[in-house]
């Protein structure tokens, strides 16, 4: 067990690190930052902060001298530097690796005996034709790397835009996926220990627009709570097959055939941001437990559930009437300039 008082590293200084810091304090950890950036919004409250690539070896080795355990806040990040953290980094760099390229995550997603939708790669224009002619239409080009948030992403609904498909994702090495015509979107939040031992969250249903998240709810609808018990036993058999330690999400779509894995993220995620008010324990906490190895906090609802709205670009602007809302938690990451698609902050309502 690693005591309060003891240092966490955190990968990574986004709104994730951010909370992840905050929760880290409230047990009385000190939360050391690294980041290329100049004024990472998780610097703020966090007891340290390094400047530093992702792939500074020199910095990276400090870090790991300077740290009693280390974590990281999103997947675009180089799996032979972080490996400099050896077993001081949790989840460990095996989920790190499968999450950040698309094609190793669906077959890995696959060899656990979850389902995806339809797929294959895609690294030339003619095997985009070929994808077509296979998966049907529509089907959507994804990059196999850092793509996020809907960026490097492309529809194609017709045979005449998969040239300008191909443009618009960079002709970079992707995976071509069939569309799936889903009933909604929902997530699997989990937190796994070292010994295997897990809790669950109650499953938000999830709204996008452009490819960002909107909105999470909890409880989520009728059909799609049918589909989380098969849900929650594939990102179980997932979470065991990475040997993932710490929190670990599982995006999928409610689909008329059950739950197909959309993708996975080896770490805290947005539509888990409810939990900070609407559980009892939230996916931060729960997370510098499981990588601290304290036992798990409780994962039920506070109330009867929450609404989170995701503040996008200049819905930020809005603050000083969501100050004003009674029961609404307002979160406001600190980073500046509020550009258009940048998650400036989000809000929740929890539920009576
Ligand atoms: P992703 O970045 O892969 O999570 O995609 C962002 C959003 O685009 C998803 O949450 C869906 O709303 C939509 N999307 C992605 N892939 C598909 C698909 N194969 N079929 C239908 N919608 C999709």
């Amino acid at each position: 067990m690693i005591p309060p008082g003891s240092t966490i590293g955190i990968i990574g200084g986004g709104q994730l690190g951010r909370m992840l810091s905050i929760a880290a304090a409230q047990l009385g950890y000190r939360a050391h930052i690294l980041d290329p950036h100049e004024h990472p919004c998780a610097a703020d409250v966090a007891a340290r902060f390094t400047r530093a690539a992702y792939d500074d070896l020199d910095a990276l080795r400090e870090l790991a001298r300077n740290v009693d355990v280390a974590t990281y806040e999103f997947e675009n990040l180089p799996v032979a530097a972080l490996d400099v953290l050896g077993a001081k980094l949790l989840p460990s760099t095996r989920s790190l690796a499968i999450a950040q390229d698309r094609a190793r995550e669906k077959a890995f997603i696959e060899g656990t005996g979850a389902r995806v939708a339809p797929w294959r790669t895609v690294s030339s224009r003619d095997e985009v034709e070929a994808a077509i002619a296979e998966l049907g239409l529509p089907i959507v080009l994804k990059t196999r790397c850092y793509g996020y948030d809907g960026k490097g992403q492309a529809w194609i609904r017709g045979i005449d835009e998969a040239g300008a498909a191909w443009a618009a994702i960079g002709e970079e090495p992707a995976v071509a996926e069939a569309g799936v015509d889903f009933a909604a979107e929902f997530s699997v939040i989990v937190a796994r220990w070292a010994n295997g031992r897990h809790a669950f969250w109650d499953s938000p249903q999830n709204e996008h627009g452009e490819g960002i998240l909107r909105r999470s709810t909890v409880p989520c609808s009728e059909p799609v709570a049918a589909q989380v018990p098969e849900a929650r036993a594939a990102t179980l058999r997932i979470a065991e097959a990475l040997g993932h330690v710490g929190v670990l999400t599982v995006e999928f779509f409610a689909s008329a055939d059950g739950p197909l894995v959309n993708e996975i993220a080896p770490r805290v995620h947005n539509s888990g941001h409810w939990t900070i008010e609407g559980a009892v324990t939230s996916q931060f906490e729960q997370h510098i437990r499981a990588i601290c190895d304290l036992p798990p906090g409780l994962t039920g609802l506070t109330r009867g559930g929450a609404v989170m709205d995701n503040l996008i670009g200049a819905d930020a602007n809005r603050w000083p009437e969501l100050v004003e809302t009674r029961g609404a938690h307002v979160h406001i990451y600190g980073k500046g300039e509020a550009r258009p698609r940048r998650k400036m902050g989000h809000v929740t309502r929890v539920v009576r």
